[in-house]
């Protein structure tokens, strides 16, 4: 056994990657699974995307490009972010990395030191938790539980703030729950954030499901509080709206001096993300966007489908979220059953297992993301599928005695 880093016993594989990963080795071995782990559009890149890529790739443009991103990128971005957001930035104010992940990995890596706090709302994302940790910093997590819709209240944010505070990290629509916070409630946290004794506390808006939205108007932390733009580092990328995952693009925005200190963490790292994403980004931003209102469409009506089948299941409440394409029930009423085999479900691990076991049904456990009993549906998978594996969670909690 080769002697491997002490960084690596304070975090965890990705446990939705793990769960795609188990899902997809069960269906290559013969099993009738089907995988709502995934956080990824089912739709294919647009074609006048992929075209792009091509012609990029076809008149050579296939050289090393800048660390902070190409500057034809960097400028679709400031386009963008004017266009969509009201937000106007420079230059300088811009990089690209690695999706959106390595982008928020950057900027950790390039702002935390050791027992740096960061306040992470739970549920979280999976990754906020562990790249804190990889970066050495404190990750300070506050529960926001169903009842307050899965929101940080601006009185459990002045709770969580002390001197050591970097960051707090916000992202709406969130993924794992799918909410999404008003204007006025992202007022009432920059009110908190705005008074003196917190002006040391800077605030990562993780926007990129900025554009899977239903019924709810987006609006991002910078427009909100524009008087602390300068402490707000806002992260967004391609792989959700655009279909891009496998492309890995992402994107900052913020303080030009943390801008700058992220360009030199990725110069020794990945130096940039693939010149051919790049240009396919730029046609992706500058291009036509009809295709984002289909898919919406479409997101919306699995929502309500996967929300309905599971509100029908006695011990199962499902909150309807507003945007992204996820969904958190609680099991609360399942605590505690029988499966048919006479073990006990006591988390909400166990009743991802027994889900999978059953029914061939993969989903994420929401101890995963910070926040039990819970669990993860991800609706980003056709809707027939969907709708057979909702039949199958049905059928697999009807055997809970
Ligand atoms: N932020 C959130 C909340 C996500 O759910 C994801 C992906 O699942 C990302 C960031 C990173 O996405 P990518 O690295 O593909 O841009």
């Amino acid at each position: 056994m080769p002697r491997l880093a002490h960084r690596l016993s304070s975090i965890k594989p990705s446990p939705t990657i793990a769960v795609s990963t188990k899902a997809a080795e069960l269906k290559s071995a013969g099993k009738d699974v089907i995988g709502l782990g995934a956080g990824e559009p089912d739709f294919d890149t647009p074609s006048h995307i992929r075209d792009a890529a091509l012609d990029a790739m076809n008149v050579g443009k296939t050289r090393y490009a800048p660390v902070a991103g190409i500057p034809e990128l960097r400028k679709a971005i400031l386009a963008k972010l004017k266009r969509d957001n009201g937000l106007d930035y420079e230059m300088d104010q811009i990089t690209v990395g690695c999706g959106g992940k390595q982008t928020i990995y950057n900027a950790m890596m390039a702002t935390l030191n050791p027992g740096d706090e960061v306040i992470i709302p739970a549920p979280y994302w999976v990754s906020y938790l562990d790249i804190t940790l990889l970066a050495e910093g404190k990750p300070v997590v506050v529960d926001c539980a169903l009842e307050q819709h899965f929101k940080l209240s601006p009185a459990q944010l002045r709770n969580a703030i002390t001197p050591k505070t970097k960051w707090l990290i916000l992202n709406s629509p969130s993924n794992p729950t799918g909410a999404v916070y008003t204007p006025e409630e992202l007022s009432a946290l920059a009110e908190v954030l705005m008074e003196p004794a917190h002006a040391h506390v800077h605030v990562l808006s993780d926007d990129i499901y900025e554009f899977i939205i239903y019924d709810a108007i987006f609006q991002t932390f910078a427009a909100i509080a524009p008087e602390m733009k300068d402490r707000i580092l806002t992260i967004n990328g391609l792989s959700k709206a655009y279909c891009m995952t496998g492309w890995r693009v992402g994107y900052a925005a913020g303080d030009s001096a943390i801008i700058k200190a992220m360009n030199k963490i990725q110069s020794q790292s990945t130096t940039s993300t693939s010149t051919l994403s790049q240009w396919a980004s730029v046609a992706a931003l500058n291009g036509d966007h009809s295709f984002m209102a289909t898919h919406v469409k479409t997101f919306k009506q699995r929502r309500d489908l996967v929300v309905d089948m599971m509100n029908a299941i006695a011990g199962i409440s499902c909150y309807k979220p507003e945007g992204a394409f996820y969904v958190y029930p609680t099991i609360q009423g399942l605590i505690g059953k029988k499966t048919p085999t006479g073990q006990t479900i006591k988390t909400d691990e166990d009743f991802v297992s027994f889900l999978l076991e059953n029914q061939g049904v993969a989903c994420v456990h929401g101890e995963a993301f910070g926040l039990s009993p819970y669990f993860r549906i991800s609706y980003a998978t056709d809707t027939e599928t969907l709708e057979t594996a909702c039949k199958r969670i049905q059928a697999a909690c009807a055997l809970l005695t």
